[in-house]
């Protein structure tokens, strides 16, 4: 049977609008952002047309270089491509400022999604190596994390709403948030008038987070699975689970991790630097119901964050990890 790409699905959001099912992730490793140019470059040739990134990930100038020659050599229009930014919690109260200079990086009228990053709010610490010259992770001299105290994180998807239910301010044609759980979902659906269209969180089989999935697709929210490979280094490719689904598909470690979730109806994006794997991580897998079933067992009993910080660990599902995480290694 012929099954498409994974470059060919899309699914649609709740106020209709269409989003490209696999995307191209952009958050490199600090000394290796300018090579983000020419790997979103391969990955649009090899038919993505959705790129994930954000204003605290540095790239974004190179991202918008990209999209222009692309444009300038007619290889793709705007309106055929999805872009996703992102506001960062030191800038929680500075959301407009935060979305121009995204959309000046990036060289574009508009973004597609614009998500909240994160539900906290922290302070704006100079600091000459940290995005616009601010600490992206500021921290007192113990090393905990300098929450801004007069914050609170429902005031920026407020913001973000705002700019998107102006009906003179074109910035934004979905919103959404990243990070939040079941609670703070909860507390937007109930405080704020737009359904985010979609929540970004952590998603692959050590996490796979079901009830959560659960949730979102009863209220209509679109699930973005980021980190699905298990972040630099790609951990995840060598789970011992996997060996028998390659050898089952004829599929590679890779396929099978981003078809898990497109074949759950959410979204994956995968990054990649290298130009060789961007254009050849494109197999859909069509996994059997009984084997997405198997991997999302295995995760609720073998459960795994790779992205957790002290930052994060006031958020609720981030606290228990965290302290785990620490436990260990004392
Ligand atoms: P991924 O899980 O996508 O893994 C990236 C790593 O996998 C890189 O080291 C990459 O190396 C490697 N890799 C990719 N393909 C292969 C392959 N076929 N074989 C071997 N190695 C491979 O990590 P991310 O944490 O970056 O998550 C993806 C995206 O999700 C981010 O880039 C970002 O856009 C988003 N994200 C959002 C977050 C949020 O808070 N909202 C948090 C974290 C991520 P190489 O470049 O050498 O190929």
């Amino acid at each position: 049977m012929l099954h498409p790409l994974s470059t060919e699905i899309y699914f649609t959001f709740n106020n209709g609008n269409k989003v490209p099912a696999f995307g191209l992730g952009t958050a490199a490793q600090h000394e290796r952002v300018a090579e983000t140019k020419q790997a979103v470059k391969a990955a649009i040739k090899a038919g993505y047309r959705h790129i994930d990134t954000a204003w605290a990930y540095g790239v974004e100038e190179y991202v918008g270089e990209a999209l222009q020659e692309l444009f300038e050599e007619r290889v793709v229009k705007r309106e055929d491509l999805h872009i996703t930014s992102k506001v960062w919690h030191t800038m929680w109260n500075d959301v407009d400022k935060s979305l121009n200079e995204s959309l000046a990086r990036l060289k574009v009228d508009y973004v597609d999604l614009f998500l909240q990053h994160w539900p906290l709010c922290t302070q704006k610490v100079p600091d000459p190596h940290g995005v616009d010259k601010i600490a992206k992770e500021p921290v007192d001299d113990q090393g905990n994390p300098l929450y801004d105290e007069k914050g609170d994180w429902i005031e920026t998807y407020k913001q973000i709403e705002k700019i998107y239910l102006d009906k003179n301010d074109k910035r934004v044609r979905a919103i959404g948030v990243s990070n939040f759980p079941i609670e703070y979902l909860k507390r937007v659906l109930k405080e704020c008038r737009t359904v985010p269209a979609c929540n970004q969180v952590e998603l692959h089989p050590h996490l796979p987070q079901r009830e959560l999935c659960e949730f979102c697709s009863e209220h209509k929210i679109l699930v973005t699975a980021y980190s699905p490979l298990g972040g630099n280094g790609a951990p995840l490719l060598e789970l011992p689970i996997l060996k028998g689904l390659c050898e089952k598909y004829n599929a590679s470690p890779n396929d099978i991790l981003t078809s898990y979730h497109l074949r759950q109806g959410t979204i994956v994006i995968p990054r990649s630097l290298n130009s060789t794997r961007i254009a050849s991580n494109l197999e859909f897998v069509p996994l059997s119901e009984e084997d997405v079933n198997k991997l999302n067992e295995f995760g609720q009993k073998n459960k795994k964050r790779y992205i957790n910080g002290a930052v994060s660990s006031v958020i609720p599902g981030f606290k228990e990890d965290f302290l785990k995480e620490q436990l260990q290694q004392s």
